[in-house]
């Protein structure tokens, strides 16, 4: 059986895994979710805890997008994507961190950007022309993409980044690839560079000729790889642990793949969302009114999120209950001060070094233990210390953070950007030139 997709504004129209995966958005304005998501069957929970965590990765995949993909073909996508580890590391003794840092790019972003890829790839494998992915990013996105689909066939990826806005290493990180990756600066603001790609999209003729899609978080495809390091995660804990899973969130996309895991019968004691000042979600929890708002800088900055887009798909899950939320999501949030103090006081009282959003989340888990003093915390440690190398030197002094050599090599590499005026005419013909 086929996986079918609908958009969470029209619950009864469905559309295939090519509409869902290439389109993103649909046209309501709504976020894709599947039809049907079943827990598991007997025989993967026999062999669960022996399975490496490709293979876990395989199953879950399939148990989501069905035959909507071959079995073969999903294998092969998700051994090409599971290529590096998602340990559990035990800070204290019933107190863990489920390190998702261990990619490409340093950050969570490259299970599910890796996975897109390769997914897009496949669908688009029988079709004529060049599928062109735009992005616009301010940070740890447009890396995770640019690394994702580098080399994939039949792709290219356009990335626009607001000049002199992002770290020097993640620029280079868009910047150095080459190939099939082309990055544009763009001489004004992140908002400008999600504008342009905008009307990209809105230009139909441009958006066909270019067979236009978008690499954004709200993708179906990205969430679903992140739904396979909860079984990775409660895998490495005792046998019988129901573990509480406390989730640094912006976008709340991983939160949600948290929620897609237990659908699918994983074990999990209590979710809770750990996020800075930007606390749309935990004043939700806290008494069910909603109040999106413009986001305030932080630094935990990819957090910065005053309308997370993935709360349309919780909402969905709870079958719109605000009761049925709060019962199983506690949330809480914390200012830049704390966060700085809790990055000093727990490097010095177990030498693990947090980074800020780690940080955030460490600060839940604290809080959730004061009741649940028994309990197994998983906090997810969303990006590596060394992508925030400012706050750490600030906070545990210069060199107290190393830096991975897939990082620091970048350094020394040539940048290689066009740089453009944010008009949508200058956007527009360059990409005209581009596409010929
Ligand atoms: C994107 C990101 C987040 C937020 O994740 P969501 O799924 O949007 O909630 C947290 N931490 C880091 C380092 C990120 O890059």
């Amino acid at each position: 059986m086929s996986q079918r997709f609908f958009s969470t504004k029209s619950p009864g129209q469905f559309v295939d895994v090519k509409e869902a995966v290439l389109r993103s958005l649909p046209a309501d304005n709504g976020l894709y979710m599947p039809e049907k998501i079943s827990p598991l069957g007997d025989e993967f929970w026999k062999n669960w805890r022996d399975y490496s965590f490709a293979e876990l990765g395989f199953h879950i995949a399939r148990q989501v997008f069905q035959d909507s993909v071959p079995a073969d073909e999903m294998e092969r996508i998700v051994n090409e994507v599971v290529t590096f580890e998602a340990p559990v590391v035990s800070v204290k003794e019933q107190e863990h961190v489920l390190e998702l840092f261990h990619g490409p790019t340093l950050a969570f972003k490259d299970f599910g950007a890796r996975f897109m890829a390769r997914l897009m790839g496949y669908l688009t494998r029988n079709d004529d022309g060049l599928l062109t992915v735009l992005v616009a990013t301010s940070g740890d996105t447009g890396g995770a993409v640019a690394s994702a689909f580098h080399g994939v066939p039949g792709t290219r990826v356009v990335i626009l980044y607001p000049k002199g806005k992002v770290s020097g290493l993640q620029e280079k990180q868009l910047t150095t690839l080459g190939q099939n990756i082309t990055a544009i600066e763009i001489d004004g603001t992140f908002d400008d560079c999600q504008r342009l790609v905008k009307s990209a999209f809105l230009d139909r003729e441009m958006s066909e000729k270019l067979n236009l899609t978008s690499a954004n978080s709200i993708n179906i495809s990205r969430l679903v790889p992140q739904s396979f390091y909860y079984f990775e995660a409660a895998r490495q804990l005792p046998e019988g642990v129901e573990p509480v899973f406390v989730i640094p969130s912006g976008n709340f996309g991983n939160l949600t793949a948290g929620l897609l895991a237990e659908i699918m019968g994983l074990p999990v004691k209590h979710f809770v969302a750990a996020t800075n000042i930007n606390d749309v979600v935990p004043a939700y929890l806290a008494d069910g009114s909603y109040t999106p708002r413009p986001s305030v800088q932080t630094i935990s900055n990819a957090m910065d999120v005053g309308a997370p887009s993935n709360f349309a798909r919780m909402q969905n899950i709870f079958g719109d209950q605000w009761e049925k939320m709060k019962e199983r999501i506690a949330g809480y949030a914390y200012n830049d001060e704390i966060t700085r103090d809790t990055i000093r006081r727990i490097q010095k009282e177990t030498g693990y070094v947090l980074e800020p959003h780690g940080a955030v989340g460490w600060l839940a888990a604290e809080q959730w233990r004061k009741n649940c003093p028994e309990d197994h915390t998983v906090v997810l440690e969303t990006a590596h210390p060394s992508k925030f190398l400012d706050v750490m030197e600030e906070e545990l002094g210069e060199g107290s953070v190393d830096i991975p050599e897939r990082l620091a090599c970048l350094a020394d590499q040539e940048k290689v950007a066009y740089e453009m005026k944010p008009e949508e005419e200058v956007f527009h013909a360059w990409l005209r030139d581009f596409s010929e």
